[in-house]
């Protein structure tokens, strides 16, 4: 069941490439400016990053030294766009403390832990979820890591691969499983289009409320009838 499971999330990612060619993500010039990103996305829409990203790239201060430099009071106005900007401006101060503590505040140095250790270091940061870890992961530090998201959440418990009520880690074992086979330089590179093209689904056809006609996944609802309101 689960091979199976993997398989067609596997065809689905195939179709999506298929469908909306490479997306080139993330939308960043840096890795600490995916680090940001990451942080800042949450509970928001990325138009609203974009605001606070460009308040911090017209000042210089997308890189490890000047926000280590900035006071936390002014991150907190320039990030204001984004909401929660105590929360989130704690969070990232938090992620150069912890950057210069255990790594000498350089981004390729925790890059080069393996995914296991970095994950779980990442994890034990403020304002640091799994979706914000293996966001990180993947698009910061360009280890295989399988984003879950309300979209792949939604594709994955509709088309039936999982119930209703699948945890984080079963998502992201089936993922996973899905990438199995590929030889490990390939993977991340996989991990980063899947990603990218589940939110391009989400966000064009599987929404809250879903808008199946024209899907490029609608072939798959043959063997599963309508799909479930999630
Ligand atoms: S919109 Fe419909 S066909 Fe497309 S992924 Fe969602 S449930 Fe499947």
């Amino acid at each position: 069941m689960r091979h199976n499971a993997a398989r067609r999330l596997r065809e689905f990612y195939s179709h999506l490439v298929e469908a909306y060619g490479p997306q080139q993500w993330w939308p960043a010039k840096s890795a600490f400016e995916v680090v940001i990103g990451a942080y800042l996305t949450q509970n928001t829409a990325w138009t609203s990053v974009e605001k606070s990203i460009a308040n911090l790239a017209q000042r210089a201060l997308l890189s490890v030294a000047a926000i280590r430099a900035l006071p936390e009071s002014e991150l907190r106005e320039l990030i204001r766009p984004s909401g929660y900007m105590m929360r989130k401006a704690a969070a990232i101060k938090a992620f150069v403390a912890f950057l210069d503590n255990f790594y000498e505040g350089s981004l390729e140095k925790l890059a080069d832990e393996s995914s296991e250790i970095a994950r779980e270091r990442l994890l034990v940061l403020p304002g640091v979820g799994p979706e914000t870890a293996d966001a990180i992961l993947l698009y910061a530090l360009g280890h295989p890591a399988i984003v879950v998201d309300e979209y792949l959440r939604r594709v994955v418990t509709r088309h039936r691969l999982l119930p209703e009520k699948a945890k984080y880690t079963e998502i992201q074992a089936l993922g996973e499983a899905a990438f199995a086979g590929d030889a490990q330089a390939e993977r991340a590179q996989h991990c980063n289009e899947f990603h990218a093209v589940m939110v391009e689904v989400g966000k064009r056809h599987c929404r809250r409320n879903p808008v199946c006609d024209g899907c490029p996944l609608q072939w798959d609802l043959r063997y599963v009838g309508s799909p479930v309101r999630s």
